[in-house]
């Protein structure tokens, strides 16, 4: 038996899947956690009379999700996935067109039917198609797709998009590989688990705890420092104990300030990491918003939405499991320096709900039931041309101390799919060091 002592800093759906990984292999596990709640970012929240729970920011899972689906396997809990095939639209000329599905697009109205058209799906097809990303990681999407897709095709339906998740700071300067990862792996068909991602992350803390696992909420990690005889020191609350290993799946500039023994160039590493932060309100309503039922409205800015995403969650799942309430969340990708990150939920609020008005001419703001507010800093890492150079090692260069978070998934966008796969690639090289150094 494999007696050795690790510690994971972080239970959300990477951490929980290392844990898994390595109390299989019969690891001595511990994950601290600093929240009282496990499931990290995709975690959610749960009024007395609901039987599902909210995830805190909007959340769903693509047919394509393979390791997350292997995962639910491996748990037995496959079938509590379900997948509804909700609506997603664009915004052209004062209405909503939708836009997922190859009919849907050649329907658009926004570009046409002429050779614009033709490029767009063109272009769609090809990046679609290839599997050769590297070529394309050294231009900016701005760059390529207006020298294949046409300016008009890239300025009516990519770069609203780009700029709405990396800003005007970084819409120039994100690398085409990040637009090939997100065409190549989305699904019409989005999925979600029976009761809500919270459930799962209960399902999955339980589960791991059964196994001996010691998951220790409300403990938040303060440092870590390598000891001359090997082995790492933890300290949280004031306490300290020892492992053999160690694995961070906070930000990089956490763990840089938490391990400040890396060496410099990896320090630098983390620390020259680009990220966006999100924003989303989260509002129940006594009435449906959308008449048509569409769930996800992709709002370009220049449309003058105070945010870039609506959301009608119980247009995907019943709102039956909210005690018939409708639940619609309003979201942003934004720098922490902006005034929403400052803002009061009643001043947001008091921003947002007129423009519901444009999704429904009938929304009153006496629909309102009740709003939460959830901010954080650390939501979308940003690739910037031949990122893949500049991705920190899973292994760092101090022995027995790991490292996997959303910013090294790269060329892929950042998911629940990705945090398992590099979660298990992180557990994995921690099994193969144990067994070189002890076996
Ligand atoms: C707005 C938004 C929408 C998203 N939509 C989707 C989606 O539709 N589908 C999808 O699959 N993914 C989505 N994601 C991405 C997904 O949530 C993440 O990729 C995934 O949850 C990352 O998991 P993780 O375990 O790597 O990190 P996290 O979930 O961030 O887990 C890290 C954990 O570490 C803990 N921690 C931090 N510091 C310390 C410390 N000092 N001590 C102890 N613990 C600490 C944190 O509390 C947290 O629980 C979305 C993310 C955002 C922001």
């Amino acid at each position: 038996m494999n007696e050795r002592k690790v510690a994971i800093i972080g239970a959300g759906f990477g951490g929980m899947t290392a844990a898994w990984d390595l109390a299989r292999a019969g690891c001595q596990v511990t994950v601290y956690e600093s929240a009282d709640y496990a499931g990290g970012i995709a975690s959610g929240f749960k009024e007395p009379h609901w039987d599902w729970s909210v995830e805190k920011f909007y959340h769903h899972w693509f047919a394509s999700d393979d390791h997350m689906l292997r995962l639910l396997d491996e748990l037995g809990v496959r079938d509590k996935v379900l997948f509804p095939r909700p609506y997603t639209v664009m915004y052209y000329n004062g209405k909503f067109y939708p836009f997922d599905s190859i009919l849907h697009a050649v329907l658009y109205p926004g570009l046409g039917f002429g050779i614009n058209k033709v490029r767009f799906g063109m272009v769609g097809l090809y990046l679609r198609m290839t599997n050769n990303w590297r070529p394309l990681e050294k231009y900016t999407v701005d760059a390529w797709m207006r020298k294949w897709a046409g300016r008009k095709v890239y300025e009516e339906m990519w770069e609203p998009m780009v700029i709405g998740k990396f800003g005007e700071r970084y819409a120039k300067q994100v690398s085409m590989a990040w637009m090939w990862a997100r065409l190549k792996a989305r699904t019409t068909r989005l999925g979600t688990y029976e009761g809500g991602f919270q459930a799962f992350a209960d399902l999955f803390a339980e589960r791991l705890r059964g196994m001996g696992v010691d998951i220790r909420l409300n403990t938040p990690v303060t440092g870590f420092k390598p000891l001359a005889a090997g082995g790492w020191e933890v300290t949280s609350a004031g306490q300290m104990e020892t492992f053999d290993q160690v694995l961070s799946t906070t930000s990089p500039g956490l763990l840089a300030k938490m391990a400040p023994d890396l060496p410099a160039t990896y320090l630098d590493g983390l620390l020259s990491l680009k990220s966006m932060g999100a924003m989303v309100m989260v509002v129940s309503l006594k009435q449906q918003l959308s008449r048509e039922g569409y769930y996800w409205f992709n709002l370009p800015k220049s449309t003058g939405f105070p945010f870039l995403a609506l959301v009608e969650h119980t247009n995907f799942v019943s709102p039956q499991h909210f005690g018939g309430e409708h639940i619609i969340y309003m979201g942003d990708y934004l720098e922490t320096e902006h005034e929403h990150f400052q803002m009061s939920q009643e001043q947001l609020l008091a921003k947002f709900l007129p423009s519901l008005q444009r999704i429904n001419p009938a929304f009153s703001p006496e629909w309102v039931n009740n709003a939460w507010l959830f901010r954080t800093a650390y939501a979308q890492p940003v690739p910037l041309v031949n990122h893949s150079r500049n991705i920190p090692d899973v292994r760092t260069p101090l022995p027995g101390l790991y490292f996997a978070s959303m910013s090294q998934v790269y060329p892929w966008d950042r998911g629940t799919n990705y945090a398992v796969e590099i979660a298990r690639r992180a557990a994995g090289m921690m099994l193969a060091d144990q067994s070189d150094r002890h076996g």
